[in-house]
């Protein structure tokens, strides 16, 4: 069928919230796709790092098949013989004390904000209704009305408030800001390790063992967003390790099932998360079999396969035939294991149009903001297909 037919049906029904690159997709093994014309593309972005196994993932699908003919849903009203496997599992693979299962990403962020104020009310003792949480300029954690009140794009913003109070933003990559707006009522630093959606920015080395440090000081928990960062993307199972720091709590989601099916989680090292009692939080879907027995698999092929190993040293290799590029169009090259941020001079005239022409070369990639390519491959590539794309991006930049 003519792609245009199903981009025609896309844009007369459905609400037009994203602006995306005209191409559609059918099928996907790895790291690779197929449009409805059977057009192959490497895929750079992995649905922004959900597909951190690549796609379609055989065991994950054995595994999602074998589930799903035999209990997907029960609700949290009756217990499930999945859900306290992966929640044991996922707790001894991140040293966690207790975890708690969710859905999308966002509502793993508002699910860590009820529990850091609560925490501050019932541990900290902060005045009722006065738990502020600092967050970071430039943020990206999600698109719920209480998180896009804190967020600093006007873009995201504008139009929907009015938002939730108790939300301080200090800028990124700064601890000395982040020490001057902590208050007696500071409960909680929610910030990324990487900002993801914000343009692959990488703090200073050291910001967030600085902040943990200011953070242990000041009985403030420090609340790591790796929904982006975490389960191998930057070359360690979570990007703390970089720092060699363990957050009092980690947000997951994306990766955690392999792409198959939405599921995010609340980890906490401490027992921050046992001051939610029955009733006071709760999810129809949150943690049903379906979700854990794929997210148990979508861990274990990350680690059985070597993933997070190859992650480090692709997103190496990756990142220095990128720098390698001589073009006066590229301003810098960053990142981390396979998230990588190319970021063009503004005489380049933005990265779209250089998404736009790689597509036509075979290469699916994603600008983020207006200046800055992101290559974030399945974790699953090899050296061989990196030299492919790189064939490819060097005569697209100049
Ligand atoms: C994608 C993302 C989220 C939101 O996840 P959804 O599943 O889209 O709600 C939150 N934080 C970060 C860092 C993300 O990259």
């Amino acid at each position: 069928m003519n792609p245009q037919y199903y981009m025609d049906l896309e844009d007369e029904f459905g609400a037009h919230i994203y602006n995306p690159l005209d191409v559609v997709l059918h099928r996907g093994e790895g790291v690779w796709v197929w449009d409805v014309e059977g057009n192959k593309y490497l895929d750079c972005l992995s649905a922004y790092s959900a597909v951190n196994q690549g796609h379609c993932h055989p065991e994950i699908v054995r595994t999602m098949i074998e589930q799903a003919q035999t209990l997907t849903l029960i609700s949290r009203a009756f217990r499930n013989d999945q859900l306290g496997l992966f929640c044991q599992e996922i707790c001894k693979l991140t040293n966690s004390h207790k975890v708690l299962i969710m859905n999308s990403g966002a509502e793993a962020v508002e699910t860590v904000i009820k529990a850091v104020r609560k925490w501050g009310y019932k541990v900290k003792g902060v005045p009722q209704d006065q738990a502020e949480i600092i967050v970071c300029e430039n943020n990206f954690h999600g698109r719920t009305i209480t998180i896009i009140g804190f967020s600093t794009n006007a873009n995201f913003r504008d139009g929907f408030g009015p938002f939730a109070p108790g939300f301080r933003i200090i800028p990124y990559g700064n601890a000395n800001a982040f020490e001057e707006a902590i208050t007696p009522n500071t409960v909680a630093f929610l910030v990324e390790p990487i900002q993801g959606e914000g343009g692959v920015i990488v703090p200073p080395a050291g910001y967030l063992k600085e902040v943990k440090a200011i953070c242990e000081k000041n009985n403030v928990l420090l609340i790591l967003d790796e929904i982006q960062t975490g389960l191998g993307r930057t070359g360690k199972l979570l990007a703390e390790e970089h720092d060699g720091i363990e957050a009092d709590l980690t947000l997951i989601g994306k990766a955690l099932s392999g792409g198959f099916y939405p599921v995010s989680a609340v980890l906490s090292s401490t027992e921050v998360l046992g001051v939610l009692r029955p009733g006071e939080h709760g999810s129809t879907f949150g943690g049903n079999p379906l979700a854990c027995a794929v997210a148990r698999k979508a861990i274990s092929v990350l680690i059985d396969e070597n993933m997070i190993e190859n992650s480090a040293v692709m997103g190496e290799y990756f990142r220095s035939g990128l720098s390698d590029i001589k073009n006066p169009y590229i301003k810098e090259v960053r990142g981390r294991g396979l998230l990588i941020g190319v970021e063009l001079v503004p005489e380049a005239k933005g990265a779209r149009r250089f998404c736009q022409k790689l597509l036509t070369q075979g290469l699916l990639c994603k600008e983020t903001h207006e200046n800055t390519i992101r290559f974030a491959p399945p974790l699953v590539i090899t050296k061989e297909e990196i030299d492919w794309a790189l064939e490819r991006i060097e005569p697209v930049l100049r």
